[in-house]
């Protein structure tokens, strides 16, 4: 047999069409993408260094700007997931030795971080904003000051929270804020939108090794997103076209619709829902309600029932999606995501219902 012949055969599944069913992601996301978003994924395909894919990636620059609320020269979208974005913020501000400090979970009160932070002598302190896993938005105003004072860079992850909760770069002086394309934001998953400010950007082109990443190395993607002053963008990798074409529009809605109504319609449709769930029986996972993430909320998983049986059910009777915990929280919360676009007193009337049949329908474990 010639080594050029095909010994493996086409797969059968290949050769069936395509199936996706529709669902209503009422997770931690992806959340349900709008019609005018999923659109402007379909549209022809043009070069990624085409100049009316520059003016595109600008528009997306801007828009991150508003996003974040930052005048920040170094705002890119990543090609890849939050995790890209995470790893790029990492990858390019610590260098092998230094020390990095992570506020995990629960609340950390500013004196805390300050003693962490004395003792430790961080480069850079992670926080993260909306706790999806808890359900959790995490306070951050004074921290900037703290790290500022010691000289440590301050790193937010939004990935859950953008769109949903105020924030505000410049003023809550954040070094490098990231987050995805797929939770309020209501892109398809895969972009990633991050900051970095002149401290974050000083730290990172002035460090004496070379980032562990090529994909993620700052020098060429500041060039390659047109940040770094030069009027020639050389190739560095070929960008996700449509998901960039589709991050554009999601935050064009953004902007149309306005931070502080984003903001407020997810404080009162969480608002809806948590009276929904106290009348359900339920109890609200997080008794702060003050510090309740608006995007994802959790729920202590009803005494007696099994959650993976109740998620289950909510599935293949409600063609809901609603998740259990993540790490910590895995056997303690469901939760219900309703961002962006998905944030409507209707789906919130949606989730109660499937909530409802589900609570009357799984039967109660013997426990
Ligand atoms: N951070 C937070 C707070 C998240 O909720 C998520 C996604 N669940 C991530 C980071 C990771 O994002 P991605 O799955 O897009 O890589």
């Amino acid at each position: 047999r010639s080594v050029s012949s095909v010994t493996i055969p086409p797969p059968a599944c290949m050769l069936r069409p395509l199936e996706v069913p529709m669902r209503y992601l009422f997770g931690p996301g992806p959340s349900n993408v709008p019609p005018r978003v999923l659109a402007s994924g379909s549209r022809p395909i043009i070069g990624h260094l085409h100049p009316e894919m520059y003016e595109i990636m600008n528009d997306i620059k801007k828009g991150i700007q508003y996003a974040f609320q930052t005048e920040n020269n170094m705002t890119i979208s990543m090609s890849g997931s939050g995790h890209a974005a995470m790893e790029c913020a990492v990858f390019n501000v610590v260098e092998p030795g230094e020390s990095v400090l992570v506020a995990v979970n629960g609340i950390w009160g500013e004196r805390v971080a300050e003693i962490a932070i004395e003792k430790h002598k961080p480069v850079l302190f992670f926080l993260t904003h909306g706790e999806s896993s808890a359900g959790l938005c995490h306070p951050v105003d004074g921290i900037g000051d703290i790290c500022r004072k010691h000289n440590c860079l301050f790193l937010v992850d939004t990935v859950a929270s953008l769109g949903a909760a105020p924030i505000f770069m410049d003023k809550q002086k954040i070094d490098i804020l990231y987050t995805g394309s797929q939770k309020a934001l209501n892109a398809p998953p895969g972009t990633a939108p991050i900051s970095f400010n002149d401290r974050a950007c000083y730290k990172m082109f002035n460090r004496k090794t070379k980032p562990i990443s090529y994909l993620f190395d700052m020098t060429h993607l500041s060039n390659y997103w047109g940040c770094d002053g030069n009027t020639v963008r050389a190739y560095h990798h070929t960008g996700p076209v449509s998901g960039f074409f589709a991050l554009r529009e999601s935050l064009a809605i953004l902007a149309e619709k306005g931070l502080e109504e984003s903001w407020r319609k997810h404080k009162e449709v969480s608002a809806y829902l948590y009276k929904g769930l106290e009348d359900l029986g339920l109890k609200l996972f997080i008794p702060d309600r003050d510090l309740r993430l608006p995007s994802v909320t959790t729920i202590a998983i009803p005494e007696g029932y099994d959650w993976r049986e109740m998620l289950g059910y909510i599935m293949k009777h409600h063609q809901m999606e609603m998740t259990g915990g993540l790490g910590p929280s895995i056997g303690m919360v469901m939760r219900i995501g309703l961002m962006g676009y998905n944030c409507e007193k209707t789906n919130a009337d949606k989730a109660l219902h499937a909530l409802a049949d589900a609570l009357k329908n799984c039967k109660k474990s013997k426990a």
